[in-house]
């Protein structure tokens, strides 16, 4: 089994519903187990700044589906939730967005796979929710908590848990 961390994230429609959803797919199409949940976070958007604020988490499960098969896999659940890849602009908005942050230790380099993901020491808004779930793991020779203090997290708020 491998442990892997995703990161979710969106900002079109009822956003934590839709994740409160995808997670509950996530485990069931994986045959995974979810073993932590971080909470929600409505953070600033990023990228392009003219369109709501998005809301962000992480969760880490455990899998038996090799790296490629999972993508495949979030992709379909992101797709499920309405994400219309041939419509949306790059860092637009978008109901669902799943990033799978680290796979295990490995490390991929392909455009449809880079792994650990290529952003993940710039983001603010993936670093918060994921040194909630698993502050002293290290990614890419990395010790999460440290890799977030380096970065500004102004404008991100934990939102209360929901029932
Ligand atoms: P972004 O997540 O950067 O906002 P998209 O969700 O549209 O953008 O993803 C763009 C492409 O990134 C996808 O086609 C996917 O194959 C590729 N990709 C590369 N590495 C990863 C990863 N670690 N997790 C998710 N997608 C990835
Ligand atoms: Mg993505």
């Amino acid at each position: 089994m491998a442990d892997v961390l995703i990161a979710l994230g969106g900002n079109v429609g009822d956003v934590r519903t839709t994740f409160k959803k995808a997670i509950a797919n996530i485990c069931g199409m994986t045959q995974g187990a979810l073993l932590a949940r971080s909470s929600d976070y409505a953070t600033p958007p990023w990228g392009e700044a003219d369109q709501d604020d998005f809301i962000n988490a992480c969760i880490e499960i455990e899998t038996g589906l090799d790296p490629h098969a999972l993508l495949f896999t979030l992709q379909k659940i992101e797709k499920k939730f309405g994400r219309d890849r041939a419509n949306e602009r790059r860092w637009g908005p978008r109901p669902l967005d799943l990033d799978m942050i680290a796979y295990d230790d490995i490390r991929l380099d392909k455009p449809e796979l880079t792994l650990p993901h290529p952003h993940l020491f710039e983001r603010a808004f993936v670093l918060v929710p994921l040194a909630e779930i698993v502050p002293d793991r290290l990614i890419g020779g990395r010790r999460v908590g440290d890799a977030l203090a380096g970065l500004s997290t102004d404008g991100i708020l934990r939102l209360p848990d929901l029932d």
